[in-house]
């Protein structure tokens, strides 16, 4: 049986791992980083990709 309980206990106390601030939003369970994060690392990975071509 899936502990589902923990599971949801684990999306509550999320934080930032860049930023450390806590996630409020209803993140995805794998999201480690804020949206404001999230949208940065997009940016800088679409940044770092049309520089290399
Ligand atoms: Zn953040």
């Amino acid at each position: 049986m899936t502990p589902i309980t923990t599971f949801f206990r684990n999306l509550e106390a999320k934080c930032c791992a860049a930023c450390g601030q806590t996630i409020n939003e209803q993140a995805e369970s794998y999201a480690t980083e804020c949206f404001t994060c999230q949208e940065q690392a997009s940016f800088d990975a679409y940044k770092h990709y049309h520089q290399k071509r």
